[in-house]
């Protein structure tokens, strides 16, 4: 049973001031279970539910803003959302269950945390429990050579192959989504490619948020006229489930070639995992499936597996290439 103080914050101000010494809480679906898990384990909780940040608006330039506690369900199912970024909603819709998605946030959802399952072992990186160096830095990573089914090949190191288990970060990651945030120094914006962070030699350290900074928004660019996206998500089982591979695609055709396009993978990278390589191969291309594995080769070049996750690498080429043929059909 851990112990904390809780406060509501109604305003930013109050938000981060009450988080100089704390976390905050927004749909509580990520944090209660870590904390139950005594993975996290905060002294003070800042309910920021009460936040107006609850808005999807058009940006002047065309983009679309993103209040941080847009909840998941509200963001998929926004018509401007569904007309101009398919690809958001779809993979919102992908993820979770409908009551997690009614209560989940996008500034939660940016956040959560790997599904590693000893990662999630209570006693994780204690003496006498399983080596985790996400959790505790230098006690080793039980998942190289134990179940790493899940795991990514895309991003790892040898201190963690931990998978970023979000739909939505990738999606965003394929519409170059920038996060918005405030803290004690003022407020500054963050691309989503630098948002999530490498593990490296810290994969204790996931993202690029200082201490006692808040997301208040995400912005989403214009995307070009004529641009079509889509999400596809290969997993276990139909709903409630998390990627073994994912594909967030953006292109826009004309006379047949390629002339815009974005990719991105989830359930194979250590972070939302944006494919310049696919890209490259696909830019001023023809619209064909031999080019689409090409690029799904291009995507996977540089994939190390462990023996339980080898499976993942093709998988994930058809996943992004029949996730380009249903967007370019
Ligand atoms: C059973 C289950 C299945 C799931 N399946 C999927 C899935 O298939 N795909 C998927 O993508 N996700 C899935 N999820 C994860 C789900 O999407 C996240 O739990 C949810 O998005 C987290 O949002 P939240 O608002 O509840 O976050 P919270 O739990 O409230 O917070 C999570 C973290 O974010 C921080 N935080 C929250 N808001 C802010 C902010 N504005 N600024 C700074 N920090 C903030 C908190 O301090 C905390 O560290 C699943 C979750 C569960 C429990
Ligand atoms: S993969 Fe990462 S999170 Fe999982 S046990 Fe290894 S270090 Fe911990």
């Amino acid at each position: 049973m851990q112990t904390f103080q809780y406060s509501k914050a109604d305003t930013v101000d109050k938000a981060l001031a009450g988080a100089a010494t704390g976390r905050f809480i927004a749909g509580g679906t990520t944090l209660v279970d870590l904390m139950k898990l005594d993975v996290e384990q905060p002294k003070t909780l800042v309910d920021i539910n009460p936040l107006p940040l609850v808005k999807i608006e058009k940006l002047p330039d065309g983009g679309l803003r993103i209040g941080a506690m847009v909840r998941n369900s509200d963001l998929a199912w926004d018509t401007e959302v569904q007309k101009s970024y398919a690809v958001l909603s779809q993979a919102l819709l992908s993820g979770a269950s409908p009551q997690l998605r009614n209560m989940a946030t996008t500034g939660g959802n940016l956040m959560q945390r790997t599904r590693c399952v000893y990662f999630r072992e209570p006693t994780a990186g204690t003496p006498g429990g399983y080596g985790c160096n996400k959790r505790a830095p230098g006690t080793g990573c039980a998942a190289m050579d134990g179940y790493h089914r899940m795991h990514a090949v895309l991003g790892t190191s040898d201190q963690c192959i931990a998978t970023h288990p979000s739909d939505m970060c990738v999606a965003m990651a394929a519409l170059e989504a920038v996060v918005q945030v405030e803290g004690p120094n003022g407020q500054r914006t963050i691309a989503i490619a630098d948002f999530h962070k490498l593990p490296g030699d810290t994969p204790h350290i996931e993202n690029a948020l200082e201490p006692g900074e808040l997301i208040t928004h995400v912005d989403l660019p214009k995307l070009p006229e004529g641009a079509h996206s889509a999400y596809l998500k290969l997993r276990d089982r139909a709903s409630y489930e998390f990627a073994l591979a994912s594909a967030a695609v953006v292109v826009k055709v004309e006379g047949g070639r390629i002339r815009y396009i974005r990719v991105a993978m989830g359930g194979v990278g250590t972070k939302p995992w944006r494919s310049h390589e696919a890209e490259a191969a696909l830019e001023g291309k023809e619209s064909i499936e031999s080019n689409f594995r090409a690029a799904a080769e291009a995507a996977l070049a540089e994939a190390k597996t462990r023996p339980g996750n080898a499976f993942k690498v093709e998988l994930a080429k058809r996943c992004v290439v029949r996730a380009l043929k249903t967007v370019t059909a």
